[in-house]
């Protein structure tokens, strides 16, 4: 029997849904240093045992409330479940009871000169049970500590509340291909071609959500582990010396692999990397790699299919890189045909794909850890720009038709922006 959650439990998802989510920067993330104490992964534990639920009850309140019948979709409900139980796990972990001494010092860190704090005080625990309970905000959160010294509960629930997340983001990994199921039986059900724009704009804001949501599991998951293992330029998932021009190289090469595996080509067409020596910048390289190999394997198809797989040589694509006092932009020039102009809003809309078979639908891809085909989901652009939006940079894509296609991946360096949050 698959779990279901009880009336209670909504009532409470309810109440945490009526706070706002707290945006956290990039910059903000990495003030935890590159080993965390003890002290400092508990704060950051306090603070997403709040944050968290709030973004997750955001979430089941909107699937609650889809339009048009989206919402009794068996995928959907499926996934509005999997949100509930994360919530009730992340509620429900029990505090490890704190002697004075210990709460004061986590309360009142050592202030650092160099912290621009938020005032952003929100705490629903503190209105549910009548204290702060201890309760922790955003500010608190990016003070790291830098003495040790804590009693052992604390590691302990540190340990129980790393193992506790990895276990609900491995719950989640289906959710795209999981809610794709749940649009696909919707457009059967009622007939419709395409989804409007506010199913567009849900699933905007819902694949936003889930990227912020991840972000700060896996970061804090990370922390946890890199606690033991000091790992030289990372804090958790964010390196601060992002190396371009390796990322780039590195998804030229998987996205020409995946581009000769489908085309059965001996070689598929070539890249061209322009990049300045030596760039380096803080980011977090899953995502740059994600956006990378998107937009890559549309050019490569683009040009294959204008100029017909048996063709010996293909225009070359090129892979231009600037750096900025900015932005860090990367621009993706291929020789692929170009898109109508008519076409272009719907390039940016999940589901548009100009493949004619959709390949199946496969529980067990992610479309965050890529083990992607070559194209056919239409996700590869909406979803490319989310990641890029997310620490504030942007993707646009402009073509000459009969040509080819120019896309601008922009990425933000000052990483100052906080996460975009409805
Ligand atoms: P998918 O690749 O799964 O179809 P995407 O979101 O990556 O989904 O792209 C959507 C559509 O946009 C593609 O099917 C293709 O028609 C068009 N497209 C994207 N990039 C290019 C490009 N570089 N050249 C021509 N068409 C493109
Ligand atoms: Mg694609």
């Amino acid at each position: 029997m698959a779990w279901k959650p009880s009336e209670p439990l909504m009532k409470r998802i309810s109440h945490y849904a009526s706070f706002p989510p707290t945006g956290v920067s990039l910059r903000q993330m990495v003030q935890f240093g590159e080993k965390p104490s003890t002290g400092t992964l508990f704060r950051a534990s306090q603070f997403l045992s709040e944050e968290l639920p709030v973004r997750l009850a955001h979430r089941v309140e909107e699937l609650n409330k889809l339009p048009d019948g989206l919402g009794d979709m068996s995928s959907i409900q499926k996934v509005r479940d999997w949100y509930a139980q994360s919530f009730e796990e992340i509620t429900e972990m029990a505090k490890p009871d704190l002697d004075k001494g210990t709460r004061d010092r986590l309360l009142n860190p050592p202030k650092k000169s160099n912290q621009k704090l938020s005032n952003n005080v929100r705490n629903p625990s503190m209105n549910k049970n009548g204290d702060n309970g201890g309760g922790v905000n955003s500010r608190r959160y990016f003070a790291a500590i830098d003495d040790d010294n804590w009693p052992p509960e604390l590691a302990d629930h540190n340990k129980k509340f790393s193992r506790m997340l990895e276990n609900i983001k491995r719950r989640h990994d289906p959710v795209v291909t999981t809610v794709a199921q749940g649009i696909n039986e919707y457009k059967r059900k009622r007939q419709r071609m395409q989804i409007d724009a506010s199913i567009q704009s849900f699933l905007d804001r819902f694949y936003m959500s889930r990227i912020g949501i991840r972000m700060l599991i896996g970061q804090h998951i990370a922390l946890t582990t890199q606690s033991n293992h000091r790992h030289p330029n990372y804090v958790g998932i964010i390196c601060t010396k992002t190396n371009v021009r390796e990322l780039a190289e590195e998804a030229i090469e998987n996205a020409r692999f995946v581009c000769e595996d489908h085309y059965g080509l001996f070689d598929a067409p070539k890249v061209q990397l322009f990049c300045p020596k030596d760039l380096t910048f803080m980011y977090v390289p899953g995502h740059l790699s994600h956006m990378l190999f998107e937009t890559l394997k549309n050019s490569l198809r683009a040009v294959v299919e204008r100029h017909g797989a048996e063709k010996e040589e293909f225009p070359i694509t090129k892979v231009i890189i600037a750096e900025g006092k900015e932005d860090i932009t990367i621009k993706i020039s291929d020789e692929g045909g170009g898109i109508a102009r008519s076409a272009i809003p719907l390039v940016w809309t999940y589901m548009y794909t100009t493949v004619d078979a959709t390949p199946e639908l496969d529980p067990g891809f992610n479309a965050s850890d890529f083990k992607a085909p070559m194209a056919g989901f239409g996700y590869g652009l909406p979803i490319s720009r989310l990641y890029a939006r997310y620490f504030g940079g942007d993707l646009k894509l402009i073509s000459m038709e009969g040509y080819g296609t120019d896309v601008y991946l922009h990425l933000n360096r000052l990483s100052s922006s906080s996460e975009p949050l409805q």
